[in-house]
């Protein structure tokens, strides 16, 4: 497998080797979707949409192409499918396109306390223009949301629950379908932030009964700047664009405007056309390998890491217990008592293993757990045995070469 990534090959190469374990973060990029993104460039580059000679409609069907594969990635059709800059552009667009338009003072959207900032400010905008209110669904610290605390949090009016299909920072999987089924039984609308669990479990927005999903292609094998919102035919009609201008007009007068409808009028000006076809080729790298193989070395690797690092007394572990290892999908958080994470993160760099340290983009979680920062290691396709191990070696040692 890391024959097929570049950036890894090129490390081996060098014997250098590298366990990269930062793969919430972003993920390397195998040499499929390098080639995708070069040839459209190299031998299909127009602007689709807009001329008609053929390079122009040859542009314009791989970027459709891109569409239709990316709605079979996420269990959609393609109309329901826009093509955004990544998961934090597409939960903007669910936020502030359609919250904004459809939420009353008083009305209550429900976020879970787990979410990524991407999935929290902008429902706080959307908030405050609309005099709606916030509620927050509050995990326990292993990060599991009770059914009490479902029933709790969402009610009569709430009109939208905002969560997260994998947290970035524990890992673990909020209970997806029981949350839908208490908002949609209060009529409220279900947005699902999956760009943490999208290169890991087969995404299904029926099957999980969801109203818009969010991902970024780069956290998938994708190229950066990529990204999916999908909405329901219905709500995607009453989603307004963020955006303004070409491509998304259907027509213009001096002081007024119509739109094309859903998902081309809110996509407004040239589109990365070859990050979209890149995107693609990344959705259908992952289905050639099939979510059961992924899943199987991913749980396998994430138990060694997690039974390793509980195993270590100078670990404090974030969120499910060493018993609930099959709780967490590919990301460890973890401190190293008496280490700063950013100085535990630079001692392990130092020893070939990339992983993050910060409050990733989740402060209210943090605060919740009761800590300013924590060191993530997460996992991909291309990680072994080895990278695990040398990485727990790594934080054995870290106290010590902290110093
Ligand atoms: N949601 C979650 C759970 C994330 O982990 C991230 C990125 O780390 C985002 C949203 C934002 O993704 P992007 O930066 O690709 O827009």
């Amino acid at each position: 497998m890391r024959a097929a990534f570049p950036l890894l090959a090129a490390c081996d190469a060098r014997g250098e080797g590298l366990a990269y374990l930062d793969n919430a973060a972003t993920t390397q990029k195998p040499a499929c979707v390098l080639d995708a993104v070069d040839a459209f460039y190299r031998t299909g580059c127009a602007n689709p949409h807009r001329s008609n000679h053929r390079l122009a409609r040859s542009a314009t069907e791989a970027f459709e192409s891109a569409r239709a594969e990316l709605a079979r990635f996420a269990g959609a059709d393609a109309d329901e499918i826009v093509l955004t800059s990544g998961a934090t552009h597409a939960l903007n667009l669910a936020a502030l396109g359609y919250g904004a338009a459809v939420l009353r003072p008083g009305d209550e959207v429900a976020v879970s306390l787990l979410e990524h900032h991407s999935n929290l400010v902008p429902w706080q905008e959307a908030a405050r223009r609309t005099g709606a209110k916030l509620v927050p669904l509050v995990p326990d610290r292993a990060g599991r949301i009770s059914d009490a605390e479902v029933d709790r949090a969402i009610g009569p009016r709430t009109r939208i629950v905002a969560v997260t299909g994998t947290s970035n920072v524990l890992g673990c999987a909020p209970p997806v379908v029981r949350i839908a089924s208490a908002a949609h039984a209060c009529g409220a609308v279900v947005v699902l932030d999956c760009a943490q669990s999208v290169a890991h479990e087969p995404l299904d927005v029926r099957a999980l009964d969801v109203d818009f999903a969010a991902f970024s292609g780069h956290k998938m094998y994708g190229p950066m700047g990529t990204g999916v919102l999908y909405g329901r035919r219905e709500l995607l009609e009453r989603t307004a664009p963020l955006l303004r201008g070409g491509g998304m007009v259907d027509r213009v007068f001096e002081r007024t405007a119509t739109f094309d409808e859903a998902p081309g009028g809110l996509e407004a000006g040239t589109q990365n056309v070859a990050g979209a076809v890149g995107m693609a080729e990344a959705a259908r790298f992952l289905s050639r390998i099939g979510f059961d193989a992924v899943r199987a070395h991913e749980r396998a690797l994430t138990r060694r890491m997690v039974e390793g690092l509980a195993s270590l007394p100078s670990v404090k572990l974030y969120g499910p217990g060493p018993d609930d290892r099959d709780e967490r999908h590919g990301i460890a958080a973890f401190n190293v008592r008496g280490v700063d994470a950013a100085v535990a993160a630079q001692v392990l760099d130092r020893r070939g293993v990339a992983v993050r340290a910060g409050t990733h983009c989740a402060q209210p979680l943090l605060r919740h757990l009761g800590t300013d920062a924590v060191c993530r290691a997460s996992i991909g396709v291309y990680n072994d045995e080895r990278d695990v191990d040398r990485f727990l070696e790594a934080v054995e040692n870290a106290q010590r070469e902290a110093v």
